[in-house]
């Protein structure tokens, strides 16, 4: 770094978490208690604190996202874990360490577990920021479920759109319809969703109606679509800027992480959690799940050394 407002801190952790997410406070409080020097950074936000209603992670009969990662967060500390609220603008990879970079320190640490996320891109819609989370989703493994027998629109950008409005008619509901622009689709998934009865309407939407209670949806040429719920398919925005400077393979796009068994990236001793990587598994157990074996795997690693 050029900065020379820049502080080195002397310490080396064991282990550097980027992301209080449910991978990143699972991964810290294992090595934790396996006696690691672990230390969490967080600029505060994401995707888990946004659920409002967390109904499928095993033991909580339900929960918002808030109190799962306040108690982690809470459940950390007590084992030892700094906590940190701070961004992390760079990570740098040396022979044996990495530096974690926020704007004006560096810290120091054998490992890194990236659990920054993603971040659902949400359409401009006015109105959305009443319904989001209780009458307007973007996930269904998440929020399907309360869609049953519901008045659905999907709304989207893409071929996926098209997916996520034939999975809803199948699991959730028999009232189901799609509203993209411009998305030509191929044939099959034309017959499908004709077959399905799922109306395809070409335009883009401008409002939610409804106060606390979604009534519709006002597309711009003034169409109303009356519906209860919105599932909305615009894509992800992986939050990984500060890894920038990193050689990670990724897929064949380019765009997700790819990590081994253990979770572990391209890059050794650099492991990848959660949104991060596979899209179809952003579920927060799962996440929590993979800092446990990332975790694992790291002390196993500072055991053999
Ligand atoms: C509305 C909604 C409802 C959902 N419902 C469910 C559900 O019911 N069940 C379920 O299993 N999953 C649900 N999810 C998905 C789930 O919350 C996450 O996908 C999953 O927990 C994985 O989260 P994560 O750890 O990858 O990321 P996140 O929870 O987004 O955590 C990432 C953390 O990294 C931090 N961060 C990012 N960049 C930086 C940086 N540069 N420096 C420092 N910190 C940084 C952010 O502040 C954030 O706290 C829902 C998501 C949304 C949006």
């Amino acid at each position: 770094m050029n900065d020379s407002k820049v502080e080195m801190t002397s310490r080396i952790y064991d282990c550097i978490v980027v992301g209080a997410g449910p991978g990143g406070l699972q991964a810290a409080i294992h090595l934790a208690r396996f006696n690691r020097g672990v230390m969490i950074f967080d600029r505060g936000g994401g995707s888990t604190r946004s659920a409002i209603h967390l109904e499928n992670y095993l033991g909580l009969l339900s929960t918002s996202g808030q109190d799962l990662i306040d108690t982690g967060i809470m459940q950390a500390k007590k084992f030892g874990v700094r906590v940190e609220r701070k961004v992390i603008t760079r990570v740098v990879s040396n022979d044996d360490s990495f530096d974690v970079c926020t704007k004006d320190m560096n810290f120091k640490a054998r490992f890194v577990i990236v659990s920054s996320g993603a971040e659902e891109k949400l359409p401009s819609i006015k109105n959305l920021n009443n319904f989001f989370g209780r009458s307007f989703f973007t996930c269904v493994s998440c929020d399907g479920y309360r869609c049953v027998g519901k008045k659905v629109l999907v709304a989207g950008d893409s071929i996926v759109a098209a997916r996520v409005a034939l999975a809803m008619k199948q699991m959730y509901t028999e009232d189901v319809s799609l509203v993209m622009a411009g998305v030509s689709l191929p044939d099959d998934y034309v017959a499908a969703l004709a077959k399905e009865k799922i109306e395809v309407v070409d335009g883009v939407v401008e409002e939610l109606i409804g106060d606390k209670t979604m009534g519709g949806a006002r597309l711009q040429n003034g169409r109303i679509i009356a519906c209860e719920l919105l599932m909305s398919s615009f894509g992800y925005k992986l939050n990984d800027d500060f890894l920038s400077e990193l050689p990670l393979e990724r897929d064949i796009t380019g765009f997700e992480i790819l990590t081994n068994s253990v979770n572990e990236s391209s890059l050794t001793g650099l492991y990848v959690l959660g949104g991060l990587q596979q899209q179809e598994n952003r579920q927060a157990i799962i996440a929590a799940g993979q800092g446990a074996v990332a975790a694992i795997d790291i002390n196993r690693r500072i055991l053999e050394s």
